[in-house]
């Protein structure tokens, strides 16, 4: 099969694969849909092995790209359960893989194992092809009601905006700002606003914010336009917002999120990469203020998203501006690297 690899300075290439045959515990998903993702830009722009500026460990060989697989069990491994992976059934895949037996693994978080694990999609081969060979334990049911691009969604993007907004505990008692309107933060707009929360949207693309007041969020914010926290705060009755969520990842994205919550207020960064300067006593101490990092969710945790998601009709598929061949992923990928759009899909 031809699948889809990155090989850094923005540049991908299609090579060909041997179709994937499930070992021992393992399955084989014919893939319909593979999202796009944010932190695949950042594989996509490294200079070389990219999943290394993520902490993420070391690759041997070219790896395909594409870490929000979504799509049926096509073949199963000796010792898998029907009940674990039946075949034809809709599945997304918690995309990574540990030892199995820590606390971590046990728990469904994974990605949080100290013995190395394996990112599918970066460091593990991912769901930019036809077939992704996977463990079965890896597999979460897609809900019939949703489509495959939304499953697709859940499997990182969507699912990670939902769990920054469970770390937040957020409700609909809260303000909530947003920073950075890209299918995270779009997701954690329409998702926080079905929540019932009032969310403030901020994007310096106008196109994202417009998606975002239509997607829910009550006020938008253009940060290059003006001063954001003063712009937060005239929202708040000068107060700051009850939580603030960063999905930009950039220094100054963190800065606002830190600087625009309210005196015991919460805020969450789910950016990937780079770094932020605070002023621990003016910014952390003078306010009260929790500071939280969030990396994704548990195989439960995407679960419970897709249950939120299905039983709220909440419109995920909303989110693709975008819907692409896998031969088409060169445009695509250039397009997305603009970061003015919304979100691509490779639908199969
Ligand atoms: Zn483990
Ligand atoms: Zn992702």
């Amino acid at each position: 099969m031809k699948a889809v690899v990155f090989m850094g300075e923005r540049k991908l290439e299609f090579l060909e694969f041997a179709d994937p045959a499930p070992g021992p515990g393992e399955v084989v998903l014919e893939i319909k849909a593979s999202g796009m993702c944010g932190s695949d830009l950042k594989f996509y722009r490294a200079a070389k092995n990219g999943s290394q500026a993520l902490g993420l460990g070391p690759t041997s060989g070219p790896v395909i790209a594409g870490h929000e697989p979504c799509g049926v069990v096509a073949a199963v491994g000796a010792g898998v359960g029907t009940r674990e992976a039946p075949i034809g059934a809709r599945v997304m895949v918690h995309h990574y893989k540990g030892c199995g037996v820590c606390q971590h693994c046990r728990v469904g978080w994974s990605q949080l194992c100290a013995e190395g694990i394996v990112v599918y999609g970066v460091t593990g081969h991912g769901a930019h092809a036809r077939f992704m060979k996977v463990p079965a334990s890896t597999l979460v049911p897609l809900p019939d009601a949703l489509s495959f691009e939304t499953g697709a969604a859940i499997s990182c993007g969507t699912g990670t905006a939902y769990g920054a907004l469970r770390r937040l505990n957020l409700s609909g008692r809260d303000t909530i700002a947003i920073v950075g309107q890209g299918p995270v933060g779009l997701s954690a707009t329409q998702l926080a606003a079905a929540m019932g929360a009032r969310v403030i949207a901020l994007d310096v693309s106008a196109e994202r914010l417009a998606r975002a007041a239509a997607f829910g969020a009550i006020a938008t914010i253009d940060p290059a336009a003006g001063d954001p926290v003063a712009a937060i705060k005239d929202l708040t009755h000068g107060l700051g917002a009850d939580l603030t969520l960063d999905t930009s990842g950039a220094p100054a994205g963190r800065l606002v999120a830190v600087r625009g919550a309210r005196t015991w207020g919460s805020v969450c960064f789910v950016g990937e990469g780079d770094s932020v300067t605070l002023d621990v006593s003016r910014d952390m101490l003078r306010k009260q203020l929790t500071i939280i990092g969030s990396w994704t969710f548990s195989t439960t945790g995407q679960a419970e998203c897709a249950g939120f998601v299905a039983d709220r009709k909440i419109a995920v598929d909303d989110l693709f501006t975008h819907r692409w061949r896998l031969d088409q992923a060169v445009e695509a990928y250039r397009l997305f690297d603009a970061q003015s759009s919304g979100k691509g899909v490779f639908l199969m």
